[in-house]
């Protein structure tokens, strides 16, 4: 018998070839998806009774044959009539609908149309379908070289299943070559949930004596044989397909391996989704240990439709933050066939989106609420996350605001709220803000942060390259609270508080000391700034202005629309404190050299302790100590 294949078009076939092109590779999972639906079919028609006996095995074979590929299943196979149902009247609405839209749809195309199986002609001169039905009909033979027009006669294969044979063009002789075909087995069809084999795999085992002991050789060593077995590429129950009451910690680190086999570190913990409305959606996320350096591309989350790859782009498809997340997605309701940019508009794919996040949050909570040691250990690795995540996500921020942990400069960690009640009753100015003293680094801040403890304040850690930004948005969040670095100013203003230090110095005395100092300095980069503090406070700090150096970090880690900031020249004060009995002599020296000497080692000193005093500047200062021990 010969046909026409049912498109209103003579050239469906270059339509394929050419908007297909650059995702050629798919026509393997396309096959292999149509098998393993096949097989699927017909389990589900014997456990209701309507095929009868064993179905005897089921595995899926991929082999390369002579110029050929062959793709073969034991399914339900296919009446003639059903050839000409499925196979010839291309399932589409009308090929005038299509016509229009092919234009712009380019990869959309295969999976929104049926044209699953047309897929195969992108790599193949010539298809030929061998099948015979589960149903008493004769086993068919089609065969079409991509031309409209088809041939089907009967033909003699006698077991139930569909041979798919593609002659495999010229052009695309890739797809005859062993590796090539594993790797394309492996991306796509890792999961699937029907076994396929492609060739063997040879094991070395032991070889076993009548008894069934390990034979040995004359010098004792047990004697090894190679073993050929059909090699299976897929794994046809992964983990996020299971109940997570059947799964052990270690079940989800092995499965986290077998995903990802070049990384070798253990995820943090993993959250095991699975949602049946108001879509379907199961999967395993993992935590992994976030570096400084974040590297997203190495171990991608990849998602799955009924346990076939589509993708392991998931950009706009979740959140940007938890694009941090390694593990798997499937859901049905993921378009297969589908581009990125049509992925992000779906409005299932965002509902999925939403509720992942949302999933997120609820396992991050229980673990804070149920387990508040464990978490704490885990915080340090999984805090860039979170911080990305509330400053990214603003349902998520609200919910994270509840277990977020501060980490103090002595290693504690306290959430938010409870911090700030904590340290209240101190760090309120007389404005009534708390004010939150934090250090982004322990040892070069160490001054500062002791000063501030000795005042009774407490300090938090917060060293995150993402700080500034997040601290930005607490202040946001949370009513009447402000942070600043504990250098931020010296330790008596860092919290404005009624009732200052009593002054020694008259205004006159004041206008007279400020030039001598600013000759001494940079003014570019030096403020000077005259305050009265306790005498026995240092006579001179470095202090830089929180909103200044906050900005400026902000614009470095953010790209565009801070630059302004950026831009803006390293700035510092420098604190003189007037009530220092040195300053006092600064003022009262009448030689004008021993002043200048003076000043010079004040500055450095205040410079020396913020480490700022470098190169030659730090050389002349140890020389002029010396001279002045000597
Ligand atoms: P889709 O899989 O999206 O329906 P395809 O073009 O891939 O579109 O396949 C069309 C139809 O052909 C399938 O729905 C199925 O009925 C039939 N078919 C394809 N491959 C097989 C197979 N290996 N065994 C049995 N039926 C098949």
């Amino acid at each position: 018998m010969q046909g026409n294949i049912n498109v209103q078009t003579e050239n469906i076939f270059p339509v394929i070839k050419k908007f297909l092109y650059s995702d050629h590779e798919i026509f393997l999972r396309e096959l292999v998806s149509n098998a393993v639906d096949a097989t699927q079919k017909l389990k589900t028609l014997s456990s209701m009774g309507k095929v009868e006996g064993d179905l005897g095995d089921l595995t899926i074979e991929v082999k390369i044959q002579k110029g050929k590929l062959i793709i073969s299943d034991h399914g339900i196979g296919m009446t003639a009539e059903e050839i000409e149902k499925y196979i010839t009247q291309i399932a589409f609405s009308g090929a005038e609908e299509f016509l229009e839209k092919y234009k712009d749809m380019g990869e959309n195309l295969i999976g929104h149309f049926g044209l699953g199986f047309y897929s195969a002609f992108m790599v193949a001169d010539k298809v030929e379908i061998e099948t015979k039905s589960h149903k008493d009909a004769p086993a068919m033979h089609w065969v079409c070289d991509g031309s409209p027009t088809y041939e089907m006669k009967e033909c003699k294969k006698k077991e139930r299943g569909t041979d798919i044979i593609l002659h495999v063009s010229d052009d695309c002789k890739e797809f005859l070559e062993e590796q090539r075909i594993l790797q394309l087995l492996k991306k796509y069809c890792r999961f699937m949930p029907v076994a396929i084999r492609f060739g063997e795999e040879s094991n070395w085992v032991d070889k076993l004596d009548k008894n069934g002991e390990p034979k040995k050789d004359k010098d004792g060593h047990i004697e090894r044989e190679e073993v050929k077995q059909p090699r299976i590429i897929n794994n046809t129950e992964p983990a996020w397909r299971k109940k997570p009451a059947d799964l052990t910690d270690e079940d989800y680190k092995k499965f986290y391996h077998e995903l990802y086999p070049m990384n070798f570190e253990d995820p943090l913990f993993q959250i095991h989704l699975n949602v049946d409305y108001p879509f379907n959606l199961t999967g395993v996320l993992f935590f992994p240990k976030i570096k400084k350096t974040i590297d997203p591309n190495r171990n991608k989350i990849q998602l799955y439709c009924n346990q076939v790859f589509v993708t392991d782009s998931v950009e706009g498809v979740v959140p940007d933050y938890l694009m941090l997340l390694h593990g798997v997605l499937d859901s049905p309701d993921i378009p297969l066939n589908v581009s990125r940019s049509y992925l992000q508009s779906d409005s299932n794919v965002k509902k999925i989106s939403s509720h992942i996040s949302k999933k997120v949050a609820d396992k991050l909570e229980s673990m804070f609420k149920n387990d508040r040691e464990d978490f704490e250990k885990k915080w340090d690795d999984i805090k860039i996350f979170i911080e990305y995540g509330m400053l990214t996500d603003e349902e998520f921020a609200k919910r994270a605001q509840k277990f977020y942990l501060f980490k103090t400069t002595e290693g504690k960690y306290i959430p938010i709220d409870e911090y700030r009640d904590q340290v209240a009753p101190l760090q309120t100015d007389k404005d009534k803000n708390v004010i939150i003293l934090y250090a982004t680094d322990r040892d070069e801040q160490y001054s500062y942060i002791d000063k501030a403890k000795n005042r009774g304040y407490d300090v938090l850690l917060m060293d995150s390259v993402l700080n500034s930004h997040f601290v930005n948005l607490l202040e946001q969040k949370l009513e009447k609270t402000r942070f600043t670095r504990v250098d931020g100013d010296v330790v008596d203003k860092l919290i404005a508080k009624d009732g200052e230090v009593p002054e020694k110095m008259t205004q006159e005395q004041k206008d007279q000391l400020k030039p001598i100092i600013e000759g001494e300095i940079n003014k570019e980069k030096f403020t000077v700034q005259l305050e009265a503090l306790e005498s026995d406070d240092q006579p001179m700090v470095i202090t830089q202005s929180e909103f200044m150096r906050r900005y400026k970090e902000m614009s470095q880690t953010s790209g565009g629309g801070m630059g302004f900031y950026g831009e803006l020249p390293e700035n510092y004060n420098l604190v003189v404190n007037t009530n220092h009995p040195l300053i006092e002599q600064v003022l009262q020296e009448s030689d004008e050299a021993k002043q200048k000497q003076l000043v010079h080692q004040l500055t450095d000193l205040a410079l020396l302790s913020n480490g700022l005093l470098k190169g030659e500047a730090l050389t002349n200062f140890i020389k002029r100590s010396v001279d002045i021990i000597k």
